[in-house]
Parts: C-alpha cells; structure tokens; sequence
C-alpha cells in the first residue's frame, strides 16, 4: 500500500509540494480552508472584472516550469507565458511627467542609465558584476538545501561561501558604493519590498532581485498568475491527487513525537506524513498544539520574531481602457521614499504613499469585460504587529483617496475618479483572516540576516517526526520561484527520511 501524505493548504508551496509527492508515488491529500487554489495566488472575480488577488510578476520562468517537466508534461500547455519589454514603468513624485520605461535588454537598460547619469552607468556595471557573483552563490549552496543540522551550515566549506555572500551590509549601503544618483538608486534598491523587508534593513544580498529582473527578465503568464495555481491544480489532479476545499485544518494530529494525520471538524484523518502550507508562525502557534513538538517556536517565540509587511490593495473595475498608459506594471514612487520606506516599517500611517500599478486586461483583455480595463493597485503598509493605526473604514478611504489623488498626476490617470465602476479591498486584515498570514504579513517572517538561511525555520520539523513545513515564512523564503524551491526542500526532506534516498547539495 503506498503511503499517506495530507498537505494543509493549497497555496503554491502546497500545491507544488502535493505534486512532487504524488508524482514520487505517495497518496496525497491536499485540504483548503478557502473555495480556490493558490492560496495568495487567489482570484478576484467581481462585475465582469477578474484580478489576481496577490502576485502578479513572473521572475524566473524556469523554476514555474519545472513541476511540469518533472511530471512529463508540456509547460505550455498548462503556463503558456510571454517575455514582457520594457519590464516595467517607474515614476518619481518629483518627476512624473518624466517616468522610466526599465527594459532586460542590456542594450537598452544601459542607454535608459546613462540617460539618467553617465557618472553612474559604470557603477551601475560594477553593482551587476558583484551581485552576480553573489547571486551564483546563493543558488548554488544556500537557497536550494535544507539546514537539518547545525553542521549543515557551521562546517568549513559552507562558513566560507557564506563569507563571500557578504551578507553583513544592507542593500541601501551596499548600493551607496556604485551609485549616487537617488532615483537610480532607488530603482534598484525598492525590489527588497518584494520580500517584504526594506532596502535599509534587508541584507544587500537582496538588491540581486532586480539584478534577476534585468538579466533575465520579466513574464506574463495568460490568464495572469491565478493560471499557475490553477495549471499547478490540474496537474495534481491528473496525477490522481484529491483536494478538499471550503475545509480549514484545526490541529496537526501529534502522538509521542510523531505527526500521525490532521484534525478536521473535530475527526482526526490519519496520514503518515504531513506537509503544512499554512503559514508557519501561524500553524506552530495554532495547529501544533502539542508544547514538546514545538521547540523553539514556543508562543512568545513567535511573538518576538519580526515580520514582513503587509499589503493594502485595491482591485478597480473601470469604464475604459487606459491606452495613454503604455505598461502593465507600474512603479509610482513618492517624493520622499526613504520617509515612506521607514514609516512602512515604524508603523505609521502613510503620507503621500508609494504605490504600484498592474493592469493584467493590457496583456489580457479577457480579464476585463469588452473595451474596459481593470486595475490592480497595491501600496505596501506595515504588518498588524507593527502599525500604530487601526485598519478600518476611514482607513481604508484615507489610503483610497490619497492614491486616487497621486494618480490624477499621471498622464492618462487625470479622470479615474470618476471611471469607477467596481471597487474590491484586501487589507492586512483580510489576509490574516482568509489565509491565515500571520500579522497579516504577506511575505511571511521578514527575511532579516537573522531569520535567514539556517536561521529561518526549516522544513523538517525539529521536534516532530512526519512533519514537515513549506511556504514563505520558511527557508528560503517569499516570492513565488522562492517557495516552489521551499517545496521541493519539503519534499526532499520527506524522502530523505522515508526512503533515506540522499541529495547532494555541494
Ligand atoms: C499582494 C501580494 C503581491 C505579491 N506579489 C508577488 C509577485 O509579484 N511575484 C512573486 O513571485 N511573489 C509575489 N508575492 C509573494 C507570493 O505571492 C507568496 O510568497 C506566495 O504566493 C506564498 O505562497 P505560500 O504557499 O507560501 O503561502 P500561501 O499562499 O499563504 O498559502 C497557504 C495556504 O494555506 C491555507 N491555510 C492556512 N491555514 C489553513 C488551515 N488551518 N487549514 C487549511 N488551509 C489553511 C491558506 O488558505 C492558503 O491557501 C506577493 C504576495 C502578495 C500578498
């Protein structure tokens, strides 16, 4: 009889994770507390209008493509994605009657930078070099392996490719180096925002996620990214994988140091293993109950741990399409970003914020009814853990309101007060609430220097057997190519134990 394996959570790690497993020929069992796949790659549906409720930008094709190749299967016929060029449009408060259209053709880039400063345009080549090489680093020996033991990263080799990452400086100093100008600067350090942590506080190491941006590019999958979670639905399916949706977990089965199934509606449903997607502060607090299988991660622990900043979000069905305005992501910077930056992670209420603007329906016109565009706005906020202000409706309408106000200054936005028709909000409430984000984080712990690699938790749970752990909060962290490597850590985790099959991570 093949073994068991029940997977809380339907999110990309858990959906990935399900897959490998089912293809490695285990029976697995996939339950969601909500109706749809993806977790915070969740849809949107409202008025005709459909958004991706979360991630929008593709980085890394490859490691989206690879759960399919895996299975034998086609990536097209399940993600079929387009290179997108220019990438994105970046517009500064100070200037936005003058944006940047930022390209991955490094022919075009460059004349973009030196453009912007000529002074700059060989810093900026230097910068590229050296987190290149770091970045090569970071895939070879941290972000793909797990850290089981202490011995994992504390042995000669490792503690030596760990000095060459550099990891002590921050992205905003290490930029400093290569580049003075303030708006170039600022291009390449605001990614960090992607994983939730800001340029001043996240390690410089980070600053290689526009680094992957300019080198590799950026894509567009049809239908948007909810196709992924969908295509990543289908494929267990096929595989003969069963998900219970509209179903949450209420504790992770423990008898004697050994996970033996989950609790559901008071029934326990016994597995030999178990993944969790659910995020991992929030399932270590709420659905291992047992104070041993805890370890480290007691309550206060958690508690104490810092986390990623959350995400206010505006989905807007509009009356037209907005063809004076050329992209489909759009970066609109304030004039005083650093402010805006530190008062994210102070938790103060904003003024004047930065915002982003996707608008999925340019590259996809299904995604909105005929001859409409929607629009997809995010404004990075603080985490509930951290923000001195409350999330209600004068909350929600002072941040609407001051976004709408900021993008009457953009040439083709003049009028969008008054092109409504549909309006949907996520805030760091609704996330907490509906996927169980922790603090309402939407990229999870904040990866820190000191929540990092073997410092961040890990799959392989330290006190439980059967137990294993996938998803943002966990190594190697947030981001979408990110947790489909955290699942296939999971997943070699698993196997390791199981069939003691060994993985060469040197
Ligand atoms: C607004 C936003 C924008 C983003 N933009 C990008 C982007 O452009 N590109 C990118 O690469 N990444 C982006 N990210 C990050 C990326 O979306 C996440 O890192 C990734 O989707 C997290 O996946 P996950 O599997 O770790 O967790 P989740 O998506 O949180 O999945 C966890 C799942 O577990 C379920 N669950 C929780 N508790 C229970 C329970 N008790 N019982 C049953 N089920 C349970 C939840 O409902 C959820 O479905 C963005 C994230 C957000 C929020």
């Amino acid at each position: 009889m093949t073994k068991k394996v029940m997977v809380i959570g339907a999110g990309v790690a858990g959906l990935a994770s399900a897959i490998r497993l089912q293809h490695a020929g285990y029976t697995v069992e996939i339950v969601e507390k909500e109706a749809l796949p993806g977790g915070k790659m969740n849809r949107i549906e409202k008025d005709g209008y459909q958004f991706d409720l979360g991630p929008t930008i593709v980085m890394m094709p490859e490691l989206y493509k690879e759960i399919f190749e895996l299975c034998g299967r086609d990536p097209d016929d399940y993600i079929p994605m387009e290179k997108l060029d220019p990438m994105y449009r970046v517009y500064f408060g100070d200037k936005v009657d003058q944006p940047y259209d930022i390209s991955s053709d490094l022919t075009t880039l460059m004349q973009t930078i030196e453009g912007i400063s000529e002074e700059d345009a060989e810093g900026f080549l230097d910068y590229l070099k050296e987190i290149y090489k770091r970045f090569t680093i970071a895939k070879k020996y941290f972000i793909q392996r797990p850290f089981r033991k202490q011995t994992d990263f504390f042995n000669p080799f490792m503690l030596k490719q760990a000095m060459k990452l550099k990891t002590l400086d921050n992205a905003d100093h290490f930029l400093d180096k290569y580049i003075k100008n303030e708006h170039l600067k600022q291009m390449i350090s605001f990614q960090t925002l992607y994983i939730g942590v800001s340029p001043y506080n996240g390690p410089s190491l980070y600053t290689m996620i526009p680094m992957i941006e300019f080198l590799y590019g950026i894509w567009f999958i049809k239908g948007g990214m909810h196709t992924m979670a969908t295509a990543m639905e289908r494929l267990f399916l096929e595989l003969g994988g069963s998900i219970q949706y509209n179903t949450t977990v209420e504790e992770i089965a423990i008898e004697n140091g050994v996970a033996k199934g989950i609790y559901l509606d008071g029934h326990k449903r016994e597995a030999d293993f178990v993944v969790c997607n659910a995020d991992f502060p929030f399932a270590m607090k709420n659905l291992v109950k047992n104070t041993e299988a805890k370890g480290k991660y007691t309550d206060k622990k958690i508690d104490s741990m810092k986390y990623s900043c959350s995400c206010f979000l505006m989905y807007l069905g509009m009356d037209r399409k907005y063809e004076e305005v050329e992209h489909v992501h759009n970066f609109v910077f304030n004039e005083n970003l650093d402010q805006n930056l530190h008062d994210i992670f102070a938790g103060n209420k904003l003024e004047d914020a930065s915002f982003y603007i996707h608008i999925a329906s340019k590259m996809d016109p299904s995604l909105a009814p005929e001859g409409k565009d929607g629009l997809y706005i995010l404004m990075p906020v603080s985490d509930l853990s951290t923000a001195n202000y409350e999330w209600n409706d004068e909350t929600i309408q002072y941040y609407r309101n001051s976004i709408l106000q900021a993008m009457k200054r953009i040439k083709g936005f003049e009028t969008i007060d008054q092109e409504i028709v549909s309006e949907t909000y996520m805030t760091p409430k609704d996330f907490a609430a509906k996927f169980n984000a922790y603090n309402g984080a939407c990229f999870g712990l904040q990866p820190t220097l000191s929540q990092s690699n073997h410092m961040r938790p890990q799959s392989k749970a330290t006190h439980c057997d059967n137990l294993y752990f996938t998803g943002s909060s966990t190594h190697p962290g947030a981001g979408v190519p990110i947790v489909l490597l955290s699942a296939k850590i999971a997943v070699q985790e698993l196997l390791h134990d199981d069939k003691e099959i060994l993985f060469d991570y040197y």
